[in-house]
């Protein structure tokens, strides 16, 4: 295994449990990490020890997750969650246990995880529990379900979901048997919540490999959303032409779904999976600036940046470059950079001045957008005394 060990506060919560006279070790997606040689973003500890006993045993805790019996350990100002040793009893709705069992037992709460490389345990001796052969999966690159694939995704419809994100993130193949399942398996994926599955497609499209999602489509997995699947040559691996930003990423898959007739509109299907009311607004002006033709002259840029903002301007332009080629951030961007201005915000005079002028309501309004619009086509004059005795010339003709 490759040499990274957990920090020592990491350590401290384990041999504290340890100590106590409770079982205690790291699970999860860190122990998946150190095999692999990379540093976990968190660190999981699993326990004989019930919820209420690691409240007691650590003197700062949050109750975040007791239901499930996880306790957040406070400890050196960091945040380490520790999960009693559980078991899953029947899954009648495909997404939730009926039942949530703490067992004293580590392998039986191995068992209940989703894919063997996820269900390895290391105690503080450093001794590795693992019961499904997830090492030797890992190594091979192999994702595969801890038990019968088809009972382990009728009881859980987002494991299917996890297994294609885990694919793409780590590069690893789904085991054969595990895939043919998620084949059978994928009209399930209907009972689970919108946004339980928002969550999974933005975590692929966060990956390397977003393009991976025309998999999840051909699947089957996303079919409640869609109008129907994609065509023989998705144009899908354009996703990458974007940089790892949900937003962006979110604004593409929109995109490139209306084009191929998969959604007919992207903010309909931004909604369905209860995507943010901000990102849902700047992907559909993001698609309306596409549908527009590309500006060529910098006020056009800022006509743009002044009516949608920054944000959703570059947006667009990522995506219009990844969909079409050009350079369209880069003219953006240089726009940007000039420090010209684009918004009232900017502009060398404000309400009040114009106000002093004598003029109010949708007079002053008028002339504070014609001031602006002036300055949008001729940066250099964006000098107060200048803008005020144009109002006054305007205001006099
Ligand atoms: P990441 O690096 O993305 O956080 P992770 O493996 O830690 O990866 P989590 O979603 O944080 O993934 O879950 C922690 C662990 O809980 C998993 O490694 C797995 O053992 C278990 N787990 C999570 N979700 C499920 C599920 N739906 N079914 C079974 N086990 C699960
Ligand atoms: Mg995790």
């Amino acid at each position: 295994m490759a040499s990274i060990t957990p920090p020592k506060y990491v350590r401290q919560v384990l041999t504290t449990l340890q100590a106590r006279g409770h079982l205690a070790c790291l699970v999860g997606g860190c122990v998946r990490d150190m095999i692999m040689g990379v540093h976990p973003h968190d660190w999981d500890v699993s326990t004989s020890a019930l919820p209420e006993e690691v409240m007691e045993i650590f003197p700062h805790t949050l109750p975040v997750g007791l239901r499930h019996g996880t306790v957040t350990v406070m400890i050196q100002s960091r945040k380490v969650e520790v999960t009693t040793f559980r078991s899953e009893s029947a899954y009648s709705d495909h997404r939730h246990p009926d039942a949530v069992q703490f067992v004293g037992d580590l392998t039986a709460d191995l068992s209940r995880r989703d894919f063997t490389m996820n269900a390895i345990a290391i105690p503080p001796d450093g001794l590795i529990v693992d019961p499904f052969g997830g090492v030797q999966d890992i190594q091979n690159k192999i994702i595969r379900c801890v038990g019968e694939p088809e009972r382990r995704f009728e009881e859980d419809a987002l494991r299917m979901f996890r297994a294609l994100r885990f694919s793409a993130r780590l590069g690893f193949a789904i085991e054969e048997h595990s895939m043919a399942a998620i084949s059978r398996c994928a009209p399930l994926a209907g009972d689970l919540s919108p946004e339980r599955v928002r969550d999974e497609v933005e975590a692929l499209l966060l990956t390397t490999r977003p393009e991976r999602m025309d998999e999840l489509i051909e699947l089957g997995l996303l079919d409640s959303y869609l109008l129907q699947r994609l065509p023989p040559y998705s144009t899908l691996f354009r996703l990458n032409g974007v940089p790892r930003k949900s937003l962006f990423r979110w604004a593409m898959l929109g995109e490139l779904l209306e084009e191929q007739g998969c959604i007919r509109a992207s903010e309909d299907f931004l909604l369905r999976l209860r995507l943010d009311s901000r990102t849902i607004r700047c992907c559909s002006d993001c698609a309306a600036i596409l549908r527009q033709a590309a500006p060529t002259q910098a006020v056009e840029w800022k006509q743009l940046l002044n009516r949608y903002g920054v944000e959703t301007v570059t947006c667009a332009a990522r995506c219009r470059d990844a969909l079409l080629g050009g350079n369209s951030f880069g003219k953006l961007r240089s726009v940007l950079k000039s420090g010209e201005c684009f918004s009232m915000k900017h502009l060398a005079v404000t309400g009040d001045d114009l106000l002093a002028l004598g003029l109010q309501g949708r007079a002053l309004g008028d002339m504070l957008q014609f001031l602006l619009n002036y300055v949008m086509t001729f940066p250099q004059n964006n000098r107060k005394e200048l803008l005020l005795s144009l109002a006054r010339d305007t205001e006099e003709s």
